[in-house]
């Protein structure tokens, strides 16, 4: 055996314009890079935890004392939310894209029987889990959520609340409403809306647990954290069940957060080694979120969701998402079958668009944290360039003239 040591890994900076991460926020970077070597016992580190569990609630509108942020990435939330979720409860999962799916595949982890796991490890085939599966493209309407709520009664339900994978909204108030009719703990996928849209979970009712992450609308770094929040519903159904996890438990993981038995307490105690770096980037996302305001953030990502669909359609492309901050396309059809190759000249050249990760194969576009003229004409300009190259009609004037139609006057921000 040889080993060698490697030079220094230098890692370029790119655009990343896809579905997320989004491009982490300069002032986040920084606090990040200026936070000073501290343990996380600290007082400065655990008095930023408090007010991260603070800014949290006001974010997402919630009164919920559970609510924090579980270090890592948006699965990692995920499996803290799903970790109540018991072997032979009764779940109903609605699945209509990537994300979505493996949601419903962690669900069938959570519930299988040892046997049910025995029989095929790593895709258990739960029966007491059903998953309803809408295509690739569709909505998860309040109808489908309520005829198999009324038919199948579980004890958990879930969906995701936008589906990343197809750039899909799902019906949260039809959701929660069934959940609520039929007496579910609704269970919620808001990865790729936190930070994005503008809603309260306090308007939610149904809806018992909600996941999130740090990298895509809060414009913080990956790896840092993830955002969750437990009704007293959730905590007292845990409570009475437990849960196959120390880290992962939420009435573990509050502690280090100041919740102890439903209460906010004045300084948390030891859960994990929580990173000074990651709560001061974390924080500064959250004091950047309130400082422009979710109201105001979502209005900008839809007016700039416009433009860039509107734009790609003037491409011959075809958009079949109605998420706003990501476009979900089909190329023009003299391009079909080379969505790979686009997106991976594209990504050589560091301009990082996605295509889609399940089957149909369509290419993904995104702007988190790219909400301004020069970005989005950037963006649009690159993409334009690359269809070009593959051999596309572009017709870079017309391309032109609707952004100067768009952001010459009102819309320069
Ligand atoms: C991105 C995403 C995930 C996965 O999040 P990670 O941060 O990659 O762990 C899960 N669900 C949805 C809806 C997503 O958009």
């Amino acid at each position: 055996m040889t080993f060698q040591i490697y030079p220094p890994l230098e890692i370029p900076e790119t655009l990343a314009a896809g579905p997320g991460p989004g491009n982490t926020d300069a002032r986040v970077l920084q606090a990040f890079a200026n936070a000073g070597v501290a343990d996380h016992m600290q007082g400065d580190v655990l008095r930023g935890m408090l007010e991260c569990k603070l800014m949290l609630r006001e974010i997402w509108g919630t009164k919920n004392t559970y609510t924090f942020g579980v270090a890592g990435t948006g699965w990692s939330a995920l499996d803290t939310m799903f970790s109540a979720v018991m072997p032979g409860d009764k779940v109903v999962a609605f699945a209509n894209g990537t994300f979505s799916g493996i949601d419903a595949l962690t669900l069938r982890i959570k519930a299988a029987t040892s046997q049910e796991h025995a029989a095929n490890p790593l895709d258990p085939k739960a029966a007491s889990v059903v998953v309803v599966e809408v295509p690739h493209g569709e909505p998860v309407t309040g109808d489908i959520v309520e005829k198999a709520l009324a038919q199948h009664k579980p004890k958990w339900a879930f969906m995701a609340h936008w589906e990343t994978g197809s750039g899909r909204i799902n019906d949260l108030r039809g959701f929660s409403d069934a959940c609520e009719r039929h007496d579910a703990m609704g269970l919620v996928d808001a990865v790729s809306s936190l930070g994005v849209d503008s809603f309260s979970i306090d308007d939610y009712p149904g809806v018992a647990g909600w996941a999130s992450c740090p990298q895509k609308g809060l414009c913080c770094l990956p790896l840092t954290y993830a955002p969750v929040s437990f009704t007293d519903a959730y905590i007292e159904s845990l409570k009475s069940s437990g849960a196959y996890s120390y880290v992962h438990n939420p009435i573990f993981e509050a502690r280090h957060w100041g919740v102890v038995n439903g209460q906010d307490v004045e300084k948390g105690t030891y859960h994990r080694t929580h990173s000074g770096y990651a709560v001061a980037a974390f924080h500064e996302a959250l004091r950047l979120t309130l400082q422009e305001g979710l109201v105001k953030r979502s209005l900008a990502y839809r007016t700039h969701e416009k433009v860039l669909r509107d734009a790609v359609v003037e491409m011959g492309c075809e958009v079949t998402s109605d998420m706003p901050s990501l476009v979900v396309l089909n190329l023009p059809p003299e391009l079909a079958g080379r969505e790979m190759e686009l997106v991976q000249n594209c990504r050589a050249r560091g301009f990082g668009i996605w295509p889609t990760l399940s089957e149909p194969v369509q290419v993904r576009i995104g702007i988190l944290n790219q909400l301004n003229r020069q970005s989005v004409s950037r963006i649009i300009r690159l993409f334009a360039e690359a269809l070009r190259e593959l051999g596309g009609q572009v017709d870079h004037e017309a391309i032109e003239a609707l952004l100067e139609s768009r952001y010459g006057t009102s819309i320069a921000a």
